[in-house]
């Protein structure tokens, strides 16, 4: 079997049943898989783990995505929107620390007092830090206009998870209307891609219905699509959402684990220099799960910088990780974490996506 392992690792074109194949591996098998990626993928991309400081800053939502606990529909869901100050201010206390990047994350909201209050915000962070800290931000589907505008207001990557490559999977965890298409969602993908983000997209693992093949299918998709960067992490179901019923049909939490980081062993072969986050989620099913990622093929992590008195209410799925801890108790406990992984923190550096500077032929 192990033979066969090699000889996978070692072809020029990995197609989708070799995918399946590496995503599927269990026991022995699959520790030879694990082993094999991370000693390879440290000696060509090098050690280095880069931060990005993690702002939730607000859950409001206007889609109703069938697998997440702040959806619109959630009555139970106890709303918070952060303000600009606190959230400047989590982004000194990033660059402060040295993360060297921020990621502001929402709800989804296009209304003009949102778009606009974004650009406002992309600004006063830039000046408040000197221009010297990195701007992600993950905010959903909005116009390529607006895009544009936060680009030029100082963002230079973006996260937009196609959730799954697959439609006919795609329409079984999104409601089918004009809210939640899958052709825009791609098309979102191509006009970020367009305007010179770093994009980043990803999907979830474990979902009612998906398969081994899904997944491989997946991974071939970041490639087609030319991905910058990857996050994707097991799913996890929340009681309030209309996935919750098909508990009892899931892969257990394990295996979604499991699973998670085959996934990630595999996107590190197919796609050597774009870069790979570890999800928080990972987190919630194994205390060492993300460090357990920067082994097999991560190389970002999210330590979470929201202000602790709102972490609780950005909650996705259950058992979701460090909602009391304050941001520094999160920082000192992951870079102890990243070093045990036999990583070394990127300190005050963007570590921006090699793949993008490959792609674009831009200098980095
Ligand atoms: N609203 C934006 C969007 O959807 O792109 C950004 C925020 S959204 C909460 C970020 C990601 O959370 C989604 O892309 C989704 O993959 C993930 N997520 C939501 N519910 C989840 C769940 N139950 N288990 C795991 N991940 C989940
Ligand atoms: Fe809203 Fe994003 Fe959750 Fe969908 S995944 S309901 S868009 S926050």
């Amino acid at each position: 079997m192990n033979n066969k392992i090699i000889n996978i690792i070692n072809k020029q074109a990995l197609t989708a049943k070799d995918l399946s194949f590496l995503i599927g591996l269990e026991g022995e098998e699959r520790n030879f898989f694990l082993k094999s990626i991370g000693n390879n993928y440290v000696d060509s991309l090098g050690k280095k783990v880069f931060f990005r400081g993690l702002v939730e800053f607000s859950n409001y939502c206007t889609k109703d995505c069938y697998y997440c606990g702040i959806r619109k529909s959630n009555t139970q869901s106890e709303r918070y929107d952060i303000d600009d100050k606190s959230i400047i201010d989590a982004a000194i206390f990033a660059h402060q620390n040295k993360y060297g990047s921020l990621v502001l994350q929402s709800g989804e909201r296009s209304d003009k007092a949102f778009t606009e209050r974004i650009t406002h915000l992309l600004k006063e962070i830039k000046n408040a830090t000197n221009g010297e800290l990195g701007i992600t931000i993950s905010l959903g589907e909005q116009s390529e206009d607006v895009y544009k505008e936060w680009f030029d207001a100082g963002a230079h990557r973006y996260l937009l998870r196609i959730e799954s490559s697959n439609r006919d999977l795609y329409y079984k965890i999104h409601p089918e209307d004009e809210k939640h298409n899958f052709e825009t969602r791609i098309n979102c993908l191509k006009s970020l891609q367009k305007i010179g983000y770093q994009t980043g997209t990803g999907v979830m693992i474990g979902l009612p219905y998906q398969s081994y093949e899904d997944l491989a299918n997946d991974l071939l998709f970041f490639k087609e699509m030319n991905i910058d960067m990857v996050g994707m992490g097991p799913f996890i179901e929340h009681t309030e959402t209309p996935l919750y019923e098909h508990k009892d049909a899931l892969w257990s939490l394990q295996r979604r684990f499991d699973v998670s980081l085959n996934m990630i062993a595999a996107l590190r072969l197919l796609m050597p220099d774009i870069n790979i986050a570890a999800a928080t989620a990972l987190q919630a099913i194994d205390p060492m799960g993300r460090e357990k990622a920067l082994r097999y093929g991560a190389n970002v992590i999210m330590p979470n910088i929201t202000p602790t008195i709102h972490r609780k209410d950005y909650t996705l799925y259950e058992n979701k990780p460090c909602t009391d801890e304050g941001a520094e108790d999160c920082s000192n406990c992951l870079s102890i974490r990243v070093e045990m992984a036999g990583r070394e923190i990127g300190y005050d550096e963007w570590g921006d996506s090699k793949h993008y500077f490959n792609r674009t032929k831009k200098k980095q």
